[in-house]
């Protein structure tokens, strides 16, 4: 069948209808002017009841000026100013003829009434000429609105901060009472070693708490301003799984858990990524699990080497699985956010600062992957991490397993510049350990004298502080590398310093210095180093 096609009837507009469109947008506002630009003739074209009690003339003949004499008896005195000098009718007419309207907000006073309003004005053409037409209408509700919308955002904002530093101040100062009251008591029972011996430990665990959420806290401000980057280097992934094995089997060994680690499907250790940020994320997580695994329970470490869909890598799953008290269904949707814990968690009294996990995820994604977690309250949780990474050259593979012989430093002479004296005993104290010998600059400038006073081949190595005064650590290094000789531009200087942003060893290295051991050190990592650059 033929659908028949009708016209559909066309309104036909003449003067009257334009007349009560007109009328009915006018309704809208609270007033409309229309003004010929070229001599600047107005009349009012409507205007409702609240506005005519402004006593604001309805035609006269010379709009601009009369509208700036209005305007600053009846605008809000704060918006006086910003729209005097925007009123002008110079400026408005050059708006006008290269954008065809103008809008400005600001408040009038109606009585001791403060209300928004937005005035528009727009330039028509036709026969009889130019027409400016001003209308201004009420958006009070509308900027309340938003302001209280801004308000709101701003006491959000306001209230994350407060809660972050609320919970700051309660997460440091826990482990600083330890640390300060079990000094104490070493202090009162000092001839007693169990007791002292007992303090110590204590204040060790505590301070290493301490150390890892500073550690944590530095990474998360990096995330959120977005200044974390990914070292991207060759990656040695045995190395990580035996320093994960390492680490976490001593945390379990103390909680009588069994932990069982599995890579013998890894077939490609040496991979393209940043070995630091790696071990960070697989430590969090089996660290978690070890936390909160009750006693003689398991937790097991999986790492699988499977294909992946991008040429020239593999992809690596990490899974590691725990017996322990899992997860509630209510939380796990928030297991990624920082500062969030589970209630149990807390309530049971298990130290921690809900930072570890959203750290871990953020890092996991800079690297592209993906980190997902299936858990049952009371029975235990799995989490999985899925890395796409570059295979790096089988021959390195054998090189990589070869042990670290350790280096004899005895009798080796060490330079330590260090401006504060608990730090500087600290390290002399591990560095006579090491069977070394030790000198002290106080700052840049000093040490830069003392090299040149003992002369060629007298220090093997430079520990040096980066923030001291008179001159810093950067400086210093400059100087030293500035003087004539080969000792002076081939010394050892290593940075020991407490700035240990990525930022901060970059500059190091560029000022000329060898390598960066972040304070606090371990001792270990110290006599790894010096042994490296001492020859
Ligand atoms: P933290 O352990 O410092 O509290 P995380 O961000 O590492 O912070 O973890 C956040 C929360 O997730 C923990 O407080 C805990 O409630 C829960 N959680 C993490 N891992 C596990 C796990 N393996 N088993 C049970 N709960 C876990």
């Amino acid at each position: 069948m033929k659908k028949e096609i009708q016209a559909i009837p066309q309104p036909q507009y003449n003067t009257s209808t334009y007349a009560k469109v007109a009328e009915a947008l006018a309704a809208d506002y609270f007033s409309i002017y229309v003004v010929d630009p070229d001599t600047d003739e107005f009349i009012e074209y409507s205007a409702a009841e609240e506005y005519d009690e402004l006593g604001v003339e309805k035609e006269g003949n010379d709009f601009f000026n009369l509208s700036r004499k209005n305007m600053s008896r009846i605008i809000d005195p704060e918006d006086k100013e910003r729209f005097l000098e925007i009123f002008v009718k110079e400026r408005i007419m050059n708006i006008l003829e290269r954008d065809g309207s103008f809008t400005t907000k600001h408040r009038l006073m109606f009585g001791e009434e403060s209300v928004w309003v937005s005035m528009k004005a727009t330039l028509l053409e036709d026969e009889t000429g130019r027409h400016l037409i001003i209308g201004t209408n009420n958006i009070d509700a509308q900027m309340r609105r938003e302001q209280e919308y801004q308000n709101r955002m701003s006491e959000a904002r306001d209230r994350a901060r407060n809660d972050f530093l609320a919970n700051m101040s309660h997460d440091i100062r826990t482990p600083m009472n330890a640390i300060v009251g079990y000094t104490n008591i070493a202090r009162e029972n000092i001839h007693d070693p169990g007791m002292v011996q007992d303090a110590l430990e204590k204040i060790g665990s505590s301070s290493h708490f301490l150390l890892s959420l500073i550690n944590d806290v530095l990474d998360m401000s990096k995330i959120e301003s977005g200044k974390m980057q990914l070292s991207m280097g060759d990656c040695d992934l045995a190395a990580v799984l035996r320093r994960i094995e390492d680490i976490t089997s001593m945390q379990a060994a103390n909680k009588a858990l069994r932990v069982t680690y599995d890579h013998s499907n890894v077939r490609h250790f040496r991979v393209w990524g940043d070995e630091l940020r790696i071990e960070q994320v697989l430590i969090n997580i089996v660290s978690n699990a070890i936390k909160y695994t009750p006693e003689g329970r398991t937790v097991d470490l999986l790492a699988e080497e499977l294909p992946s869909e991008q040429s020239g890598k593999s992809r690596y799953r990490f899974v590691i699985r725990d017996t322990g008290i899992g997860i509630s269904e209510e939380y796990l949707p928030y297991i990624f956010d920082s500062f969030s814990r589970e209630k149990n968690t807390t309530i049971n009294r298990i130290q921690g600062t809900g930072l570890g996990l959203a750290i871990t995820a953020s890092v996991v994604e800079m690297m592209e992957g993906v980190i997902s977690v299936k858990s049952k309250l009371g029975e235990g949780s799995e989490f999985t991490v899925e890395l796409d990474l570059e295979v790096m050259d089988q021959e390195e593979e054998a090189e990589a397993d070869a042990p670290k012989e350790q280096r004899d430093l005895t009798g080796k002479r060490v330079l330590m510049v260090e401006d504060l004296d608990i730090n500087a005993e600290i390290a002399e104290l591990v560095l006579s350990q090491f069977g070394m010998v030790s000198e002290r600059a106080e700052n840049g400038e000093i040490c830069v004298r003392m090299i040149k006073e003992k002369g060629e081949g007298y220090y093997d190595a430079v520990l040096m502080d980066i923030q001291m005064p008179v001159m810093n650590g950067y400086e210093a290094t400059r100087a030293i590398r500035a003087l004539s000789g080969d000792y002076c531009r081939e010394i050892p200087i290593i940075a020991m310093s407490a700035n240990a942003y990525d930022e901060d060893v970059a500059n190091c290295l560029a000022a000329g210095m060898n390598d960066h051991i972040a304070k606090p050190f371990q001792p270990e990592r110290l006599r790894e180093l010096l042994g490296k650059y001492i020859n």
